[in-house]
């Protein structure tokens, strides 16, 4: 059988040998966390060593860490009108976020639909700073709380949003914020401090753990969401069910390679993109780059083929030896419009031709050598059909 060229990391990241050797490790073993004999105390410790390296991926106090079990869990988790401080009760009315974030934040969870409010992007998928702000003073106006969730970079485009401005402008009004870093977390720097946003989302089946965890990481510990589900009081009381130590010691070995390297990966990986992009756009000048020239993670690439359906493409190209995704592949595995590109005004036509190829840890240059030659086989026969057509 050829060799596989694997470039959707995005959707999940191959796991990485250290999380997979803290896996079987923690698997092999037992003890639940919340348990006072030894087994139990040993599980706890690998539960807390796991909550600093993941706080240490993204900057911020351990004491801030809630495991869940994946990204969608810990946007839920955060999605909530109802939070204490301490004794204090805090209460939000209305949720603002943008139109290009992951369904997980979209669907607005425990807000009401009425109480969401989709503010617009721009032509490259970044959030529209002025409409933040008009919609952030006419609530103040009316003396309603935002919770303000716009994600660091976005999944399909690879998109960095401006989290830091957007947390100082919203905490003029006394809004909360919450960005998913689902898709950021490992692949560039964070420091949770220095975006002055209150709490951040990351996955481990995306930075190469192994699925089943999440976090959602408060800024200031004493801030708490209101549970998602009654129960003990694992996560001081945060989110209840017996903590999944496998997972979540895996995903505290991959946070912690992930934060080692990620300097020189921003560098290695953006140079394995550029490539291949470069040299498709110059054997194939009807492939349209999508947001190429504005700030994005250095993995990600969304690409189309004008009237070839992007559905084919992945298909034709997964014949060829290269699995990447449709640029709005659902987790169903159905593609139907990107709302991200619809809401950046790309034409319909192109939206539904576009493939997001995802680098990641496990990439080398053979990917992409082998992704180019896989391209060359395929393309010439999807454009000769599209011409067709
Ligand atoms: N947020 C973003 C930006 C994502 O890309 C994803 C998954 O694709 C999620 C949230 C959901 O994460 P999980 O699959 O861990 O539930």
């Amino acid at each position: 059988m050829t060799e596989r060229t694997y470039l959707d990391h995005n959707a999940t990241a191959p796991v990485r040998p250290e999380a997979m050797a803290a896996l079987m490790e923690t698997l092999a073993a037992t003890g639940n966390a919340s348990a006072i004999h030894s087994e139990g105390r040993t599980a706890r410790a690998l539960v807390d060593r796991a909550r600093a390296q993941v706080a240490a991926l993204v900057g911020a106090d351990p004491r801030g860490v809630i495991f869940t079990s994946c990204g969608t869990e810990a946007d839920t988790l955060a999605l909530t009108p109802d939070y204490m401080r301490g004794s204090e009760a805090l209460s939000f009315d209305v949720l603002l976020t943008s139109a290009v974030e992951h369904s997980a934040v979209l669907r607005g969870h425990r807000f009401a639909a009425d109480k969401v409010e989709i503010l617009p992007v721009d032509a490259r998928g970044r959030l529209k700073l002025d409409e933040l702000d008009a919609a952030l003073a006419r609530h103040a106006t009316a003396g309603r709380r935002a919770l303000v969730s716009i994600m660091l970079a976005n999944n399909e485009t690879g998109v960095i949003q401006p989290v830091g401005e957007v947390a100082r402008r919203a905490h003029d009004y006394d809004a909360l914020v919450h960005t998913d870093a689902v898709q950021a977390a490992g692949r560039i720097p964070i420091s949770l401090a220095e975006l002055g946003a209150d709490l951040i989302s990351v996955s481990a089946h995306k930075i190469g753990g192994a699925p089943g965890a999440g976090a959602l990481i408060v800024a200031d510990h004493d801030l708490r969401p209101a549970p998602v589900f009654g129960g003990g009081g694992q996560e001081r009381g945060r989110r209840a069910g017996s903590e999944n130590v496998p997972s979540i010691v895996a995903f505290g070995a991959a946070a912690a390679r992930a934060f080692a390297d990620v300097e020189g990966e921003v560098v290695r990986i953006g140079a394995l993109r550029d490539g291949l992009e470069s040299a498709l756009r110059c054997e194939f000048p009807e492939l349209v780059l999508l947001v190429g020239d504005v700030d994005r993670l250095p993995n990600t690439s969304c690409l189309a083929l004008p009237g070839v359906p992007a559905e084919t493409m992945v298909i034709a190209l997964d014949l060829a030896g290269v699995a990447l995704s449709a640029g709005a592949a659902c987790s169903s595995g159905k593609v139907g419009p990107s709302h991200v590109l619809a809401a950046m005004g790309v034409p319909e036509r192109i939206a539904r031709s576009a493939v997001r190829a995802s680098f990641g840890w496990s990439s080398g240059e053979a990917d992409v050598e082998r992704a180019l030659g896989a391209f060359r086989r395929a393309l010439p026969g999807l454009l000769r059909r599209a011409r067709a057509a």
